[in-house]
């Protein structure tokens, strides 16, 4: 397995303003201009636009992207947005499947598998998310939980489409709970979800594709996450509210 690049993604969910968001990107641009990983922030709709001109003035290298989207290309859908609104602003990503997503608005792999489809279709970058529930981890379902969710949410994608995407391995139990998984745990976690993805879309996909870990992922556990060979990368909720700590785990730094 060659690993491409380092993907550390921020999910900041609904917190910030346009004016915080801003404020954010001025602080965080500084301190990680020495860094070699790729570096994507999801932020809420309505900071996009301006996020990713602050970005471009800056030049910073930093990917602004979505944390959800429809899948119908437009329509009569009250309060969705669309693939290509969001390209429209310059996003260049977009979150489907997180657990928020499937467990609060009870979304479906299914349902997600529409959206990556129209995402992969309006060139804009899927970040997968997977995971299971602390229920089925401690019932021994880890694997076929996240084999189930990879088979539903990617069907009909092709190799090639894969290719372009990214994939996040969630555990349910360890997002915004303090309860980080274990280094060699998430490890074998991800190399499971390659192995599901070398069977169905070939080892060369699968090999090259990052697979990140998100779950209470902190500058003090970053570091050995990291480390793991099948952990491409990371995906930070909480600790990327705040540009200093967003930048430890940017630049491997130990708080
Ligand atoms: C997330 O929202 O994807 C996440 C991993 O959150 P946290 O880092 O706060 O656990």
């Amino acid at each position: 397995m060659s690993r491409t690049s380092t993907v550390i993604a921020g999910n900041w969910k609904m917190y910030k303003t346009t004016c915080e968001a801003k404020t954010f990107v001025e602080s965080l641009a500084p301190l990680i201009k020495k860094s070699q990983a790729t570096v994507y922030l999801a932020v809420p709709f309505t900071a996009i636009d301006q996020t990713v001109q602050v970005v471009k003035e800056l030049g910073a290298p930093i990917t602004i992207g979505a944390q959800n989207m429809n899948d119908a290309a437009e329509g009569a859908f009250t309060g969705e947005i669309a693939a290509r609104m969001l390209k429209d602003v310059g996003a260049g990503f977009v979150i489907l499947g997180h657990s928020e997503r499937r467990q609060i608005f009870n979304e479906t792999s299914a349902f997600i598998n529409k959206k990556v489809k129209r995402a992969l279709k309006d060139s804009l970058q899927p970040i997968l998310c997977i995971g299971e529930t602390l229920a089925q981890h401690e019932s021994g379902e880890t694997e076929s939980v996240l084999k189930g969710q990879l088979q539903g949410s990617l069907e009909g994608v092709t190799s090639e489409e894969l290719s372009k995407m990214i994939i996040a391995y969630e555990p349910v139990w360890a997002i915004g709970t303090g309860k980080v998984a274990h280094p060699d745990d998430a490890e074998k976690a991800h190399a499971f979800v390659r192995s599901v993805l070398a069977e169905a879309w070939g080892k060369e996909v699968a090999d090259h594709i990052v697979i990140q870990y998100g779950g209470s992922v902190k500058p003090e556990n970053a570091v050995d996450l990291i480390r793991q060979p099948n952990i491409d990368g990371l995906l930070v909720g909480g600790a990327s509210l705040s540009a200093d700590t967003f930048s430890k785990i940017i630049n491997g730094l130990l708080a």
